[in-house]
């Protein structure tokens, strides 16, 4: 294997791969994602996924939980849908809890793109057989979920010493495209020796739920058709903007993650 070749995207990619709506669109076109996301105890994290969902260019989101969770998500966001249904990409994992392997399953059977996030890394990492799915898979990890994922010899600290070689371990062993989290985003495929590399975050984006405003607004472009590389590229891209669109809007003001919903661009 050679070695990787660092790539940000340029203004110009950014203009180009944001979704454009058109005279032919109409709301299953432009995309609907699914989101399996939050529980009881973590309701919170379903209703930033969905809201970052709504506003990522998608014509629709459905969302699928205990009734409870998505009666709350209902009272923020009246335009999601509730329940199963057609979607051309889903999202598990934020908020789910530690013991919902089945949730994680049952999504990754899906003949659409998936993303996985937060406890639905923690229960691929228990997993004892390959993903081998026909459709892609897109792992998003903090350094702690990719420690889990990779296990020995791999610790947190290993990891934020040596970023590249763990975001390319991970793409390469899962067979997925992998964004890894940090102060800088990278983002691997197991096809390409290229990473992708994403500064436009601000350390304010350490808060919680900032990890599932991405989720949801990732999960929204692999629903509008961008291969997964190029979601998870421009996704870290608008989050990071979004937030210093907030602190230019708010000079002082201490973000939190629903602030980053509303500043998301999501067209040219
Ligand atoms: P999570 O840990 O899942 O909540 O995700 C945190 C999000 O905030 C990810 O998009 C990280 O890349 C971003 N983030 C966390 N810390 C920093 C930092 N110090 N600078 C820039 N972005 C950060
Ligand atoms: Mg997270």
């Amino acid at each position: 294997e050679g070695a990787p070749v660092l790539e940000a995207l340029e203004p110009a990619d950014v203009e180009a791969l944001l979704p454009t709506p058109s005279a032919e669109s109409n709301k299953y076109r432009r995309g609907v994602v699914g989101i399996a996301a939050g529980s009881p105890r973590y309701p919170g994290a379903a209703v930033l996924a969905t809201g970052a969902a709504l506003r990522s260019g998608v014509g629709a989101v459905r969302f699928v939980g205990e009734s409870e969770v998505s009666d709350g998500v209902l009272a923020h966001y009246p335009e999601v849908m509730v329940g199963e249904g057609r979607v051309q990409a889903w999202v598990v994992g934020p908020g789910i809890g530690p013991d919902s392997a089945d949730r994680v399953e049952k999504a990754l059977t899906a003949e659409v793109p998936v993303l996985v996030d937060a406890d639905g890394l923690a229960a691929l990492a228990h997993r004892d057989k390959p993903l081998d799915r026909p459709h892609p898979t897109l792992l998003t990890p903090h350094s702690g979920e990719a420690a889990r994922l990779l296990g020995d010899p791999w610790s947190v600290e290993h990891i934020e010493a040596q970023r590249l070689a763990a975001v390319r371990e991970l793409a390469n062993r899962f067979g997925c495209t992998v964004l890894l989290k940090g102060s800088t985003t990278l983002i691997a495929a197991p096809e390409t020796t290229t990473v992708r590399v994403n500064r436009t975050g601000t350390p304010t984006l350490a808060t919680a739920g900032s990890g599932d405003v991405l989720s949801g607004l990732t999960g929204g472009l692999l629903a509008t058709g961008l291969p997964p590389l190029d979601a998870a590229s421009l996704a870290a891209h608008l989050h990071g903007e979004a937030a210093r669109d907030v602190h230019r809007r708010h000079p002082g003001r201490q973000l939190i993650a629903g602030d980053l919903i509303e500043a998301v661009r999501a067209s040219r």
